[in-house]
């Protein structure tokens, strides 16, 4: 499985304009300064596949981009925005959340989670809100190149890792499919193409 072509398609600001071709999609979603575009563009082998949700103006969009003229990638807008006001992030929420339980196409939500930090409360709640929906999701952890100094009492990325599990395990029926990666070392990279051609069943 490897990334030969990735264009920009389309952004869309409701779910209703997204592409209809049929293709399936995965949408990347996560905290501000997660490593989104890092992650991604070490996914597509891009120094800078500009990823227009970072764009002013384009904060609230649905991305597309399509991969191998055959499935799309999805940038979602972030959420965690310390200096985003209240009622612009209830709009993202709508506005996310709409796109979560109705695109038919939406194979699975990559959802993305700094390794090298404990689990932060934001987080917890879109893991659980997406599992308590049942809408299908990918546990992406990023920055697990990242060591902590234990007498600080830090923990290692695979302590956070199965913390975070934990935390959530009770939102879902059983542990949701997770990989851990690095844009750095590009560790995981083709661990989710692999896992993604395998949702598509080709
Ligand atoms: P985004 O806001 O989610 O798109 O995050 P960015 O990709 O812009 O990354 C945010 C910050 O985290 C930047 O300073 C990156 O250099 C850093 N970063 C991203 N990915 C990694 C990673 O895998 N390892 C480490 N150590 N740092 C990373």
């Amino acid at each position: 499985a490897q990334v030969v072509s990735a264009e920009f398609v389309k952004s869309s600001v409701e779910t209703e304009a997204c592409p209809n071709d049929g293709s399936p999609e995965f949408a990347f979603v996560g905290r501000s300064n997660v490593g989104k575009s890092s992650l991604v563009n070490s996914i597509v082998k891009r120094k800078k596949l500009a990823l227009t949700s970072k764009k002013p103006g384009k904060t609230q969009c649905i991305n597309h981009f399509r991969i191998n003229d055959s499935w799309y990638l999805v940038d979602l807008p972030g959420y965690g925005y310390a200096s985003a006001p209240n009622e612009l992030r209830k709009d993202w929420n709508k506005f996310t959340k709409d796109y979560f339980l109705n695109r038919s196409t939406l194979v699975s939500v990559f959802l993305l989670i700094d390794a090298s930090i404990p689990a932060k409360k934001i987080d917890l709640e879109y893991a659980s809100w997406l599992g308590q929906n049942q809408v299908p999701m990918t546990l992406i952890f990023t920055k697990c190149d990242k060591r902590k100094k234990k007498k600080n009492g830090g923990k290692h990325p695979e302590e956070n890792v199965q913390d975070f599990q934990e935390l959530i395990s009770q939102y879902f029926e059983a542990v949701p499919p997770w990989i851990m990666t690095s844009s750095l070392t590009n560790q995981g990279r083709d661990e989710i193409l692999l896992h993604m051609s395998q949702l598509r069943n080709y």
